[in-house]
Parts: structure tokens; C-alpha cells; sequence
């Protein structure tokens, strides 16, 4: 399928859906779904949801990170109210990356109500702007739309711009209202190309050693791995800094820990920035781990320093790993969580010989914005594991979460967003969330991994106990339903 190719001139990035073909609603297999979506299968809408996330939320996530930037979200105070939980995560991470002192998060809102709705916004937003100048000096502002702002049509690019010239500093419009997509990952590419429209500057020079990573806030394993190479990380947009950011365009590569988040910034980086990005998955499992070193060795030219590295790696885990593959052959698991690393965690269980149930996977997108299907961690799990049944696209809605755990009560429960392995716990099932997307990544990821997941399963008395006392807001006869009742019209 085409993609439609970077465009910095645009102040607002394509939504997933229209450029990658995104889908939020599938059941099947997970063969299926790469073969169905890869030949325009359409998204299928539910006549019934629960609520779902918001790209400005995504967008939050990546700029609010910055460690030396503000954010102001321009609408209702309510729509900022995710905020705040990436302030938390940007505090309670920072040890995982040698953050020793995480600076305050510099977090506003212009507060739209009603008067503004009608009279516009353009001068709230513009006052507001000042006054996080004044108040907080930073060295970058980001402007976050919301539905409101959309709707009423305030023209933020133009306040951007006026304020940019005024104070000096960037001032990025990063359009990213919850109504645009239907997938919520737009947001991710909406703050990304704010950044990559006005951080990113053309290189001055190229680095030879110094590779992105664009990852969430994951710990700090790339220094390690990277020294091998005789090179060092620079992580985006967790922890950097305007001038990290700025100058990211003079890396020799860009690798990304999860596609589903670092698709547009790495194709943006090698389009319009000559940097180029390793294209093969993040390594999540045995196989794919050598296919990334050796990638990553090749883009280096330094290809004898990557079978060094993956010889040494192996004879230290692989006994490991054996010994956890004897242990946990034939339990059973589950999975959900966002795509790439719902994909990522499902190599993870298979290397270690458990059988995988099934998955309820947030979105899907058929192709990422570099275009090669060996970016793709599921495809290379299927061709690696096999097919995963029980496969289906669920857009975070929870009520088809409880149904297809209730019917096929896994030995464990993965998850990634916090809110999810509750629904586990209550049903008696051991769930595990490991917020460090980094945590599985590699040889060692798949021991660190396979400890966390036996001592869950080992020590369920508390889920049980649960179970007993839990109170299931669902009632018997949604239980009795097939999960997927509710998922109607638009497939094919
Ligand atoms: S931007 Fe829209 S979808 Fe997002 S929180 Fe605000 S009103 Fe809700």
C-alpha cells in the first residue's frame, strides 16, 4: 500500500488512518490479520464502546518529557487532566535513566469555557503563552489543540507564530484534538512533528557515534549495547533537552524501541534529515535480536563488533534461557497492550516456550511510515513462532477484555497500560505490567522477563483471594456473549 511521504510544510500531521491504513477493530488470527490488512482491510466500527484515549494524551506523553520545555493544552481544563500522570512518569523514571535531579514538569492550560467558545480563544492562548514565558523561562513551548479549540476553529498556528517571533524561542503548534483519529497513536506522530517542523535542525556535521533511540521512557540499556560499537545513545524525546532534539539530525542512525510509537519521527529523521534508521524490529526474542545487532552492525560498518557481541550475549543467557523454558513450558499466557509491544511481548512469551492464548491488541497499523515489513514485530513473529489465535484489534475497550479472559483463563496476564491488569487480577488470573518497555528487550530481557513471569504465576494467592471478593461490573449475560458482539459494520 502507498504511504503518503513526510511533509514538514503541513501544520498538522495525516491521521494513521489515512496514512498508514490503521485499524482499531479485528477478530481472528494474527495471520490473518497481516494478510487481510495488507490488502485494504477496512476498520470495523462497534455499535457499542466504552471510552477510548485521546491523541492528545499521546502527544502529552512525548512533549511533556522534554526536560526543558513547557506545555500548554489550549481548551478545556479537563482535557489536560493526563497530564499530570506523565509529570509522574517523568519523575519515577528518571533513576532508570541517570536523572539524577528530574526538573519540575512546566504543565498549563488556557481553560476554554463557554464565553470562549463563542468569542474564540486566539487571546486567551496568546496571553497564556506570555505568562509561561515569564513564569517558567523554558527554552521551548509546545501548544497542545484540543476538541474545543478545533471545533471553534482558533487559528493556533498563527498565535504560534506571532508569540516565536515575540519571545524567541519555539513556540509548536502541535494540532492533536481526540476527533481527528480514531487511533489514538496519531498523537504520537501529531508531537513528533511539531518537533520535527520546528526543533529539528538541518545537520551541521555528521556524528559517527552517537545512534536516537526513540523510545518512551525505558531504562537505560542502549549505553551498554551501544559502547560495543564504540557508540552512545541519544535518547528522544524522554529526558532530552531543545538542544538534543535540535541537533538529533546529525546521529549516524535512529533506532526506535516500538514502531507504533517512533514510525513517523524515524522516517521524518531520514527523509528530511539524510539520518538513516535501522529497519528491522526492536530485538524481542532470540531471532530478532540477532537480526537487530546485525543491523545495527551493518549500519555501522563495524559487522565483526555484532557477532562478537551477539557470541558473547548468548553463552552468558541462552543456559538461562533454557532453564526458564524448562520451567514455564506449557503455561499458558495473554496479552494486551499497545501494537508494537503487544507484539513485542508476545515473541517474549513464546521464546520462553508458553503458549499464547490469545491477545486484544489497541490498534493496527498494516505498515509503518518507513514502509518495510521487517519493521514489523508481528510479521517476524509469526515467522518466527507461528500464528496467534485469538488475535483481535480491541481498541482498549475493557468489557471484551473481561469476556475473552473469563472464557479462556490464561496462567498469566501481560499487559502495558496500567488499568488493564486489574481486570486479570479480579478474575483470579496472575497479571503483570512492566512499565519499562526496555525490560524485555535482548538476550538478558528474555531471563529478566522470565523471572517476573514465574514468580507472578508462582505467587497467585493474592489474585485468588481477589476472585473471591471481587465484584464484576459486567453482568451474566454480557459474559455469556461472544467478546466481539458488539464489533459491527466497515470489515470485510
Ligand atoms: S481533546 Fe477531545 S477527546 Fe481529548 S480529552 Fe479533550 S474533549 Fe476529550
Amino acid at each position: 500500500m502507498a504511504i503518503s511521504e513526510i511533509n514538514l510544510r503541513m501544520a498538522a500531521v495525516p491521521i494513521r488512518e489515512v496514512r498508514l491504513g490503521s485499524v482499531t477493530g479485528f477478530e481472528g488470527s494474527a495471520e490473518e490479520l497481516l494478510c487481510r490488512s495488507r490488502c485494504g482491510l477496512k476498520d470495523k466500527t462497534r455499535s457499542f464502546s466504552q471510552c477510548v484515549g485521546c491523541a492528545t494524551s499521546k502527544a502529552a506523553c512525548m512533549v511533556t518529557l522534554v526536560q526543558d520545555g513547557a506545555v500548554i493544552s489550549h481548551g478545556p481544563v479537563g482535557c489536560s487532566s493526563c497530564l499530570h500522570e506523565f509529570a509522574f512518569t517523568y519523575r519515577v523514571n528518571s533513576p532508570l535513566r541517570g536523572v539524577e535531579k528530574p526538573t519540575q514538569r512546566k504543565i498549563y492550560s488556557t481553560n476554554l469555557d463557554e464565553a470562549d467558545t463563542v468569542y474564540g480563544g486566539g487571546q486567551k492562548l496568546e496571553k497564556a503563552i506570555q505568562e509561561v514565558f515569564d513564569r517558567a523561562r523554558p527554552n521551548v513551548i509546545f501548544i497542545l489543540t484540543t476538541c474545543a479549540s478545533a471545533i471553534i476553529g482558533d487559528d493556533v498556528e498563527s498565535v504560534c507564530d506571532e508569540s516565536e517571533e515575540r519571545l524567541g524561542i519555539p513556540v509548536v503548534n502541535i494540532p492533536c484534538e481526540g476527533f481527528r483519529s480514531t487511533v489514538w497513536t496519531t498523537g504520537f506522530d501529531a508531537g513528533y512533528h511539531g518537533i520535527a517542523r520546528k526543533l529539528i535542525k538541518p545537520a551541521r556535521k555528521r556524528s559517527d557515534n552517537v545512534i536516537n533511540v526513540i523510545n518512551f521512557w525505558g531504562s537505560d540499556i542502549f549505553s551498554e549495547w551501544f559502547a560495543a560499537f564504540g557508540a552512545k545513545p541519544n535518547y528522544i524525546t524522554p529526558y532530552s533537552t531543545v538542544e538534543s532534539l535540535t541537533w538529533s539530525s546529525e546521529a549516524v542512525a535512529s533506532v526506535q524501541a516500538c514502531p507504533t510509537l517512533g514510525s513517523y519521527l524515524g522516517a521524518a529523521l531520514e527523509q528530511e534529515f539524510g539520518v538513516p534508521e535501522i529497519k528491522t524490529a526492536p530485538p524481542y526474542g532470540i531471532a530478532q535480536t540477532d537480526r537487530w545487532f546485525r543491523a545495527l552492525g551493518a549500519i555501522l560498518h563495524k559487522e565483526q563488533a555484532a557477532e562478537d557481541l551477539i557470541a558473547e550475549k548468548k553463552t552468558k543467557y541462552l543456559p538461562k534461557i533454557a532453564a526458564l523454558r524448562e520451567k514455564l513450558q506449557g503455561k499458558t499466557a495473554y496479552v494486551t497492550a499497545g501494537a508494537a509491544h503487544g507484539h513485542a511481548l508476545l515473541s517474549v512469551l513464546r521464546e520462553l516456550g508458553m503458549k499464547v492464548k490469545g491477545a486484544a491488541i489497541f490498534h493496527h497499523d498494516p505498515i509503518y511510515d518507513n514502509g518495510n515489513e521487517e519493521n514489523d514485530l508481528l510479521t517476524q513473529g509469526v515467522k518466527d513462532y507461528g500464528d496467534v489465535p485469538h488475535f483481535n484489534v480491541c481498541n482498549k475497550q475493557e468489557f471484551e477484555l473481561v469476556n475473552t479472559l473469563n472464557r479462556l483463563r490464561p496462567d498469566i496476564l501481560l499487559a502495558r497500560h496500567g488499568g488493564m491488569t486489574l481486570w486479570g487480577a479480579k478474575l483470579g488470573i496472575p497479571s503483570l505490567l512492566i512499565g519499562d518497555e526496555h525490560f524485555g528487550m535482548g538476550y538478558e530481557g528474555l531471563v529478566r522477563y522470565g523471572e517476573e513471569i514465574l514468580e507472578a504465576i508462582n505467587n497467585d494467592e493474592f489474585v485468588k483471594n481477589l476472585e473471591k471478593h471481587a465484584v464484576n461490573p459486567y453482568t451474566k449475560w454480557w459474559m455469556s456473549q461472544t467478546p466481539t458482539a458488539f464489533l459491527g459494520g466497515g470489515g470485510r
